[in-house]
């Protein structure tokens, strides 16, 4: 059982020598997104190739839906905005929490640890992150893991990064492997792999159906607000899916539309009981989260998902990003990041009950649970200078600060229902002693 003593002293070890990996950086709360507006492209800009491409298309085939507009804006294998590198980071467009402190990462490293333990051990584990962008936060996880080399000595563990931005995936490598990386193995499904600093394989994948089977923990940090969305609007009619069409009246303009009549979509998405004017779904994340639901049924582990999002409660909340100011999401596709609020209650309803769920819980909450307090003390104390601490105390009021990045972050976790169990129960259901806690989640009820 993983009591929170033990968890202390994993704490402890993790902790106790570890080197900083570089200074926390100052950031704009950017990533604090909140709101959607005019900007970004100016009068004078240039239509951009993705947007000619897009008029080009909207007038030979009609609107598309927003879903459709937001994977070329983004994926797009040419122009897409992950496609051509993203902006993350202080010179990009947005900040992440990874990007901002290296304590993030390093607490997510000791929950998987933690989860490692208290599921006994097993012999072997994949880390699987979905959408690394830079590939900061497994770099910290792994610091973490090399710092508890002892502890996961006898475990073989190996690092699964899916992620389809080519660019990015250059980045990864560099940070992860100082850019020694082989390209389509031929022994693996990965689209290119190679062997962190510390010694452990890492593969590339375009697709989480393509990373091998087997016990692992998954990690999507920011990921599923970048998938596409589609959008709905109640009308007097009924409801209508939001398309985006060329505008006819201004040239190398987009503009919203809703479809004439319902869509198979709408048909679809639209609960009969749902109360809001306008409702965003994203499928592509139901599906995902389904996948990784099956896998940790079927293979044990657990998953990690933390993001911007709501219960199902949220209306408009599709907003763009560019040079960490608001961007029209209409403007100059490809060149800003597109975004959306994460809808945990249809995560939950997707998983459809094959793990349990824990969460979603408030950012400051969980790190708080994790030690955020007890590590920032063990950093501000080895370091000497002013400006040290300095950026050490503003990286932990981002990551905190309920007006900043932590109230409007979320963490929520799957893990297998027997992983909630207490070992006793499960041969005596009347047992009344308690369930092994879960890092990051003490005082959650389970759902
Ligand atoms: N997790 C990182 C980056 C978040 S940005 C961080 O917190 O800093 C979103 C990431 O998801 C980028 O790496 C982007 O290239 C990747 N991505 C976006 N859509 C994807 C998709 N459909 N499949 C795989 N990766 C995707």
């Amino acid at each position: 059982m993983v009591s929170l003593h033990f968890r202390r002293s994993l704490f402890a070890a993790a902790f106790g020598l570890a080197g900083r990996r570089r200074l926390p950086c100052y950031h704009a709360p950017a990533a604090a997104h909140m709101s959607s507006g005019a900007g970004g492209q100016t009068e004078t800009e240039k239509p951009t190739a993705m947007l000619r491409h897009l008029l080009l298309k909207l007038r030979a085939t009609g609107p598309v839906t927003v879903a459709e507009y937001m994977r070329e804006a983004l994926t797009n294998p040419g122009q897409g905005y992950y496609t051509r590198g993203g902006g993350i980071g202080e010179s990009g467009d947005f900040v992440t929490s990874p990007e901002i402190s290296q304590i993030f990462g390093e607490l997510i490293g000791i929950w998987y640890i933690s989860e490692w333990i208290a599921t006994g051990k097993p012999k072997a584990f994949q880390l699987v992150e979905l959408g690394p962008g830079r590939g900061t936060l497994t770099d910290d996880i792994l610091r973490v893991f090399n710092q508890l080399a002892s502890l996961l000595s006898k475990c073989d563990v190996s690092i699964h990064l899916v992620e389809v931005s080519p660019k990015l995936s250059k980045t990864q490598a560099l940070i992860l492997t100082g850019g020694k990386v082989q390209s389509n193995p031929e022994d693996n499904s990965a689209y290119m792999k190679g062997v962190s600093k510390t010694g452990i394989p890492i593969f590339w994948y375009r697709d989480i159906q393509d990373v091998p089977p087997g016990y692992s923990f998954y990690l999507a940090h920011e990921f599923f607000d970048a998938l596409p969305i589609h959008k709905f609007q109640r009308t007097e009619k009924g409801w209508r899916e939001v398309l985006v069409d060329a505008d006819p009246e201004v040239p190398d303009q987009l503009r919203f539309v809703l479809s004439p009549s319902s869509t198979p979509a709408t048909e679809n998405f639209i609960q009969p009981e749902e109360r809001r004017d306008h409702v965003e779904v994203c499928p592509e994340a139901g599906v995902i989260i389904q996948r990784l639901a099956c896998r940790i049924e079927n293979d044990g582990g657990a998953a990690l998902v933390a993001d911007y999002g709501h219960n199902g409660t949220k209306m408009d909340t599709f907003r763009g990003f560019r040079n960490h100011k608001p961007h029209d999401v209409l403007k100059a596709p490809g060149t800003a990041d597109l975004t959306a609020d994460v809808d945990f209650s249809y995560l939950r309803k997707m998983i459809q009950g094959r793990t349990a769920t824990l969460g979603p819980i408030k950012q400051r909450e969980f790190l708080k649970n994790m030690g955020i307090d007890l590590r920032l003390q063990v950093l501000l104390q080895n370091s000497h200078d002013t400006q040290t601490r300095e950026q050490l105390l503003h990286s932990y009021d981002m990551l905190m600060n309920p007006e900043k990045m932590g109230d409007c972050f979320n963490f929520f976790a799957l893990l297998p229902h027997h992983r909630l169990l207490h070992p006793d129960k499960k041969h005596k259901p009347e047992s009344k002693a308690p369930v092994s806690p879960v890092a990051g989640f003490d005082e959650l009820l389970l759902k």
